[in-house]
């Protein structure tokens, strides 16, 4: 099992350092240079909530900090303010808020290398003043407490996306990875959905149901994303989305932007966790009450860590990533793709991509893989700004 934690050798950061026969090299950096690259999720705020650090701070477990964002070439990163599902009618809403004042701070801690964002404008200011725009998303929807007032408060602080829900069904939308109890989206659901396109919120359909799925895309009139999905064809766990998800966000005018966890990206990966996830919970004694005591967020994601590490999960590669990549844009069309790595959130990344600063090797893989430079940068960054220019123009 290979779970990669350390920050690579300072030689080695951010080089594509194995160029094949014929490389596109010099190619792949220059077109990665010159693409706007969005990151549709990065779970970089929960870990420096965890380990008590800064951005700009050594932390073994990074892969995300300064100097990797600043080597991956990304313009824009959407860092989560991820809500753990236990905080779910327990100080949700205060959680998210504590997470997104650790984005702010950290922007406003390194003016001159990140910038705070809001908007497609502020994206393009940051490319040009050669910054990295830093946005927010919220992931789990129980963030807002059932209350369409505290998502337009979480609107008012910055937040420009939500996953209706994390991996626990919550009061109003079924998840992937949990029970179903709405049959999808249920009507305050579509009030919320409804909303966050007056607001001008992006839609994230990242982790929900199937069922909910079709529902929000009924439901929706401007395009939605999944900030971090990958396709269920090629690796079948449930939190991917299936061919027909795909063709139906395409025709949404979303974008779907690729996963970067192994579980998600390689079926063999994806196998061992489910079973091992399947086991774990047949063995659990009772589900958690309201009245047991609060985890810890640290010990809480260091025993995840411990379990996930004696599951001796295959590896997977940049090639997985580029696979999903080609394969959604074979799907959906190559306007309908981009990359939601999920860095900070996941527990193994493929082998080749230990940290974000490897990140200009996928642009080198697709042009190896004859993606034509085009395609590549809609991919990297352009059709995640077409979605969110299209949200912003639907504002009520
Ligand atoms: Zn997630």
């Amino acid at each position: 099992m290979e779970y990669h934690t350390r920050l690579p050798d300072v030689e080695d950061a951010g080089k594509i350092d194995k160029p094949m026969p014929g490389s596109t090299t010099e190619n792949a950096l220059s077109l990665h240079r010159r693409a706007i690259i969005v990151d549709g999720h990065c779970d970089t705020p929960y870990r420096l909530h965890r380990r008590n650090v800064h951005l700009d701070e050594h932390d073994t477990e990074a892969q995300v900090d300064l100097k990797s964002l600043e080597e991956s070439g990304i313009t824009a990163s959407f860092f989560a303010a991820y809500v753990p599902p236990h905080y779910a009618g327990r100080g949700a809403a205060r959680f998210a808020g504590r997470l997104i004042d650790i984005i702010k701070t950290e922007a406003a801690r390194l003016p001159d290398r990140l910038a705070f964002c809001t908007d497609a404008a502020g994206i393009d200011a940051a490319k040009r003043n050669g910054k990295v725009a830093l946005m927010i998303g919220i992931e789990g929807g129980h963030a807002i407490e059932h209350s369409l007032d505290l998502l337009r408060d979480f609107y008012a602080r910055g937040v420009r996306y939500m996953t209706l829900t994390h991996v626990n069904t919550n009061t109003w939308c079924d998840s992937s990875g949990d029970a179903p109890v709405h049959n999808g989206l249920n009507d305050f659901g579509r009030d919320v959905v409804r909303t966050m396109n007056d607001l001008g919120m992006i839609v994230d359909i990242s982790h929900v149901s199937d069922k909910a799925f079709y529902d929000v895309i009924e439901t929706t009139r401007v395009p939605i994303m999944a900030s971090h999905s990958s396709c269920r064809a090629l690796c079948s766990h449930p939190r991917n989305m299936t061919d027909d998800m795909l063709r139906a966000l395409a025709k949404n005018g979303g974008v779907c932007m690729i996963n970067f966890f192994a579980a998600f990206l390689n079926q063999k990966a994806a196998e061992v966790v489910m079973h091992a996830q399947k086991r774990s919970k047949e063995s659990e004694a009772s589900p958690r009450g309201d009245t047991e005591e609060m985890p810890d967020d640290r010990t809480d994601w260091d025993s995840y860590l411990e379990w996930f590490n004696t599951l001796g999960c295959p590896q997977a590669s940049i090639d997985d990533i580029a696979d999903h990549l080609i394969h959604a844009a074979s799907v959906a069309g190559a306007d309908h793709v981009g990359i939601g790595s999920d860095f900070d959130g996941v527990p193994a990344l493929p082998h080749d991509l230990p940290t974000a600063a490897q990140l200009p090797r996928i642009t080198e893989r697709l042009l190896q893989r004859k993606v034509n430079e085009g395609d590549i940068e809609k991919i990297l960054g352009g059709n995640f700004m077409r979605v969110f220019r299209a949200v912003e123009a639907g504002r009520k």
